[in-house]
């Protein structure tokens, strides 16, 4: 086993991952109406293998026709077709029929997942892959039960309000987890009644492509769910459509507030999952063991491009040098390499522009904020894949830019302090305020910090763990809306209140 910051053993060559698993997707073709189809644009883009470099396949880079297309598709689906107007319980047959196929085909996703992100193949199978099935499943549960209510009135009449699908939600994701962040969406925008256009990353749109052929396989009507790929361009195409009636976003939080404004425009609701900076506080009667075992995890997963990566370690002074201690030796010796071996715990960067933004944002931390290197700090060599050694940064002071910014990479900065008062100043400090963690053994301590901080999530002597039937999501500029729990199919449904006038009693 590897225990050592390098990668693993083979030369890129035989580390590639097989590219068989997209040579049945049709290269630079979009999903619409129920079928494959040609771009109307000429342009393409090329899909890379970050644990090698080596080009996967292409994808279009639909143009705004292309995207009237799949809008008027989905537009006619929810306008004129079943999807909307079928009972809830029917729509969850077909969504369970949807999660049962991603069970047949579960090896064949995850490996589709690692070789278009890097991520590890085992992480594949045991996150992304389980978390889109329970997607699925739990939204299909729910469409059992979206209905309405009646109300009391002074004058005589049955008042009763109705849920009911908003029309046409464009989904816009982002690159990090494209498949489990893709079905946040697509399973309660379905459940609902909805019907869809699907932009995925440019550099990730594998399993999404893949995806619409099952919901297609599952029953999902032609129209009712269309993939485009292609960029920002395209992204904005989508938001600006007037025919598009909601706009599902996850990603940066600099995208968000432009993807915000220009859904202003047609005066689209929005949810926006954006960036974070997230907090993790070690106070000194932590248990060290878990305590730093967490906080490894808690930047390293996912090679740190996870939104509520705990990327800022702030503790209490009596413990400081132990805890940074301890999470340094567990950086530095974690398995970073090949995503198929099944010893990998940390795959590469997703491509050369987040490799050419982490190591900007590490460098002008040490040349620019003073910050010292304890851990990482460097590509690791003899590979052509994205790989970033595991970054610990000491000495940074909090209003450097290493503390205040998103680098979406596996770099922690550790800090200080004396008081629970100043843990929660700290930990407020930023512009962000997806989630917050805290590590104690006083259980009212716990719950005090818990309260007190700004963050849509909060993890008590743990990190990361989710669980779709839990709502997630940000505040302040980590954006507005939540994601998974039955709060999900609030953001994707609209209240309709009918009035029925009820006569008097003629004999009466
Ligand atoms: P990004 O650059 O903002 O891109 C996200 C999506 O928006 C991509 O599909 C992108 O297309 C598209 N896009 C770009 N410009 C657009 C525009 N002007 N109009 C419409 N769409 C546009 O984010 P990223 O770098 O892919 O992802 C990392 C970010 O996502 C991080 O900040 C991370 O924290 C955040 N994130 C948040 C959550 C959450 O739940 N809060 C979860 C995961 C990730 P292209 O990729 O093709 O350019």
């Amino acid at each position: 086993m590897n225990t050592t910051n390098h990668v693993d053993g083979h030369p890129p060559e035989s580390a590639a991952i097989p590219a068989q698993n997209s040579d049945r997707l049709p290269p630079g073709q979009l999903f619409m109406d129920g079928a494959w189809c040609d771009s109307r644009a000429s342009q393409r883009r090329t899909v890379v293998n970050p644990a090698t470099g080596l080009v996967i396949t292409t994808a279009a880079e639909a143009d705004a026709e292309d995207v009237s297309a799949a809008v008027a598709a989905a537009r006619q689906a929810f306008d004129t077709g079943a999807w909307p107007r079928m009972p809830g319980r029917e729509r969850a047959r077909t969504l369970f029929r949807v999660a049962e196929l991603i069970r047949t085909h579960a090896d064949e996703l995850a490996m589709l997942e690692t070789t278009d992100t890097g991520k590890p193949l085992q992480l594949s199978k045991m996150v992304d892959i389980t978390t889109t099935i329970d997607l699925f499943e739990y939204y299909a549960a729910l469409a059992w039960s979206i209905d309405g209510a009646t109300r009391q009135t002074a004058a005589p009449m049955l008042a009763y309000t109705r849920r009911e699908p908003l029309g046409v939600v464009a989904a816009i994701t982002p690159f990090n987890f494209p498949l489990v962040l893709s079905v946040t969406k697509i399973a309660p925008a379905l459940a609902a009644g909805n019907t869809m256009v699907h932009k995925p990353a440019d550099e990730t749109p594998l399993t999404a492509l893949r995806l619409a052929e099952l919901l297609h396989e599952a029953g999902v009507p032609d129209g009712a769910f269309n993939v485009v790929t292609g960029g920002g361009k395209t992204g904005e195409h989508l938001v600006r459509h007037p025919q598009v009636d909601k706009i599902a976003f996850t990603g940066s939080t600099t995208t968000g507030r432009r993807v915000a404004a220009l859904a202003a425009e047609t005066v689209k609701p929005v949810t926006v999952e954006l960036g974070g900076k997230s907090a993790n506080i070690v106070f000194a009667d932590a248990d060290p063991v878990s305590a730093i075992a967490a906080s490894v995890t808690a930047f390293v997963f996912n090679t740190g491009q996870f939104c509520a990566a705990g990327t800022r370690l702030l503790v209490q002074r009596p413990v400081f040098d132990d805890v940074v201690a301890g999470v340094t030796a567990g950086a530095s010796t974690i398995p970073v390499g090949d995503p198929l071996s099944p010893h990998t715990v940390i795959g590469p960067l997703a491509g050369q522009r987040h490799l050419d933004k982490v190591r900007h944002h590490v460098d002008r931390a040490v040349r620019e904020q003073g910050a010292t290197l304890l851990a990482g700090g460097e590509r690791l060599a003899d590979t052509d894949g994205y790989f970033y050694a595991p970054t610990v940064l000491a000495d940074v002071d909090q209003h450097a830019a290493a503390v205040q910014e998103e680098i979406f990479g596996p770099v922690l900065t550790v800090q200080p302090f004396d008081t629970e008062e100043e843990a929660i100043m700290l930990a407020n400090g930023t512009a962000y305020g997806l989630a917050a963690g805290l590590h104690t053994t006083d259980v009212s301590r716990a719950h005090r910090v818990a309260e007190r901080l700004r963050a849509g999530t909060v993890w008590v002597n743990t990190w990361g763990m989710l669980d779709v039937t839990v709502p997630f999501g940000g505040c302040k500029q980590s954006g507005y809306g939540r994601e998974q729990g039955p709060e999900a199919l609030a953001e994707y449904t609209q209240t309709k209140s009918v009035l029925v006038a009820v006569a008097p009693d003629a004999a009466g």
